[in-house]
């Protein structure tokens, strides 16, 4: 099973900064955006719906791409286990990059 990792203003006031890295890191890899158990998409790294990931300064946009918990790892079937493990009704797929 590949590393999961979470990331979250709730949790770690760096987490957007940390989920960018993590996304120039592993540019061939999936997150989850998880706004409830039934709503999560799953979204490749490089999705165009987020700003690009080596975009680090928040000076112009200070919005956090973390507010909301990002589950990140290089491997889907690993995501997919996780929101099992939380119930997960219908992991949904992003229709933009998946
Ligand atoms: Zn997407």
């Amino acid at each position: 099973m590949a590393e999961l990792r979470e990331f979250y203003d709730g949790d770690d006031d760096n987490a957007h900064i940390e989920f960018q890295k993590w996304r120039q890191q592993h540019q061939d890899g999936y997150f989850l955006n998880y706004k409830g158990p039934s709503n999560i998409l799953i979204h490749h790294v490089l999705c165009w719906h987020l700003r690009d990931p080596t975009d680090l300064d928040r000076s112009e946009d200070p919005s956090s791409l973390t507010r909301l918990k990002k589950v990140c790892s290089t491997d889907r079937d690993t995501l997919r286990q996780w929101a099992r493990g939380k119930s997960v009704k219908n992991l949904k797929q992003c229709q933009d990059c998946m």
